[in-house]
């Protein structure tokens, strides 16, 4: 069987620019033992160019092995809630068309998300039309135009399993997963059927499959009903290990867990996040994506032994305990700000088929909800914080929002870093 890699990656990355230490994992699909040393990833745009094969060769090689390794790369962005309240839909409704067009709160984001090949968000709110009213806290209803606003800004993948999924009941998850899926998104963490519940999300990029799941830690007490368990995904771990050993099953080289779970607006994990995040690494998960505190928590690189993980191997993982809110009406401090958090994955397939999927170059472009009242209406737009602060141009914002901003980045970026030692 595979061997583990041990290989310490140095990658410096974009928007922060920050030296990362980062980790290689590898699919109990893709038996190899030889250790690779790879180069750091250069501080290349994300997306689909292939790494030049890097220079080893196997003590036994047969003389078909001579071949240099086919190299994939592409890169993984994630975002946390995606929210809805009340005061966010007037200065976006369209009465001539009685439609919504929430598209200007991604544009800003926009262009970082177009770079990238996975871009995931947590879609913390049904879409579940009209008729069923709209409305934001504490039982949320969003129009349907927020997915073609998603979609339309580069968002690919939505979690839909959290405290929120239940809140128009299981109609609304059904509606929410046709709506989103009419908009060309992909939900995963809720299922409108026990047919749907069986689907695996794998999604293929540059020719590495990722798989992705999701799981809530309940649903603001709305029970799912009885004969609908599959409705909502929640947090079981024999659950997620069977189903990670599914997707891994089914050929993904990696695998990415959602995880709607911690305390509300709590800047550091508790305890039992890391218990959860740990034990979801031990199964075999290279990335652990948290969401639901509304406040950005740190991330860390998980190490599992091999006599704790699920398959007998040593496994690394990387978990961002919560990405924060994305985009929400929320302006208390900390609760305005949010995460991009991306990595790199590269898949090296060995001349004999064997392959191996690695993930490295962390990224972390933290995100702030800038929110501007003109004629008591509310406009919000999602800046990127370092590039805004660079570019220092604008027109909305007032010399006190830079100087304010610019610390908030500084002390966020520390805080991101926290946990790593
Ligand atoms: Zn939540």
């Amino acid at each position: 069987m595979r061997g583990p890699r041990k290989t310490y990656l140095l990658a410096m990355y974009l928007s922060v620019g920050l030296l990362t230490a980062c980790s290689a994992t590898s699919s109990p699909l893709s038996p190899s033992s030889s250790p690779s040393g790879k180069p750091a990833a250069s501080p290349a745009p994300s997306g689909s160019v292939s790494a030049p094969p890097t220079a080893s060769s196997s003590d036994d090689s047969k003389p078909e092995d001579v071949r240099p390794p086919e190299i994939n790369t592409a890169t993984l962005l994630a975002v946390g809630d995606v929210m809805v309240h009340s005061p966010q839909l007037p200065a976006y409704y369209d009465a001539k068309s009685n439609t919504y067009d929430m598209s200007p709160w991604f544009e800003r984001v926009a262009p970082i998300f177009m770079q990238a090949d996975w871009v995931i968000a947590n879609l913390e709110t049904p879409l579940a039309g009209a008729d069923l009213k709209y409305t934001g806290f504490p039982r949320f209803n969003a129009p349907a135009e927020l997915a073609d606003a998603l979609k339309g800004a580069g968002v690919q993948l939505v979690s839909t399993a959290n405290n929120h999924s239940m809140d128009r009941g299981f109609t609304g998850i059904v509606r929410t997963l046709r709506n989103v899926r009419q908009a060309g998104l992909v939900p995963f963490g809720t299922s409108s059927s026990p047919e749907d519940a069986e689907r695996l999300v794998i999604e293929e990029r540059n020719g590495i499959k990722l798989g992705l799941l999701a799981c809530t830690y309940g649903t603001n007490g709305i029970p799912v009903p009885e004969d609908k368990k599959y409705a909502v995904d929640l947090i079981d771990l024999p659950a997620i290990r069977e189903h990670i050993h599914r997707l891994r099953e089914a050929g993904a080289d990696a695998v990415s867990v959602s995880l709607h779970f911690g305390t509300e607006y709590q800047r550091m994990p508790n305890e039992q996040q890391i218990a959860i995040a740990h034990d979801v690494v031990a199964a075999g998960a290279d990335v652990v994506l948290g969401s639901h505190p509304h406040v950005v928590q740190p991330y860390d690189i998980i190490e599992v032994s091999a006599a704790d993980s699920a398959d007998g191997e040593p496994h690394r993982g990387v978990v961002i305990y919560s990405l924060g809110n994305f985009i929400s009406n929320q302006s208390e401090e900390w609760q305005d700000v949010g995460l991009i958090f991306g990595i790199k994955l590269t898949k090296t397939t060995d001349a004999n088929g064997e392959s191996r999927t690695e993930w490295d170059a962390i990224s972390l472009t933290p995100t702030k909800v800038h929110m501007q009242r003109v004629n008591k209406k509310k406009y919000y737009t999602i800046l990127p914080m370092e590039q805004s602060i660079k570019a220092h141009n604008n027109p909305k914002l007032t010399a006190q929002d830079y100087t304010r901003m610019t610390k908030q980045l500084e002390s966020l970026n520390k805080h991101l870093q926290s946990l790593v030692k």
